[in-house]
């Protein structure tokens, strides 16, 4: 019998509302999100991506981005 065993390792990714700081999972990935994805898989589980122009980005769920709009 012949057993090989390893460790993999992955990243969990979860978006958090600049708010009311709500976790959504995004993915498990062996990586972790590069910034594009992130803010893509943020948008996919209805955060939205504010960008403040001054450097700064917010996520903020969908229960409190219209205090944001
Ligand atoms: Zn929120």
């Amino acid at each position: 019998m012949a057993f090989r065993f390893e460790e993999i390792k992955s990243y969990k990714t979860v978006v958090i509302c600049d708010d009311c700081k709500k976790e959504t999972l995004i993915c498990y990935d062996d990586l972790p999100l590069n910034f594009n994805d992130r803010m893509n898989g943020a948008l996919s589980k209805n955060y939205t991506f504010k960008n403040y122009g001054d450097g700064t980005f917010k996520n903020y769920c969908e229960d409190c981005k219209s205090k944001y709009e």
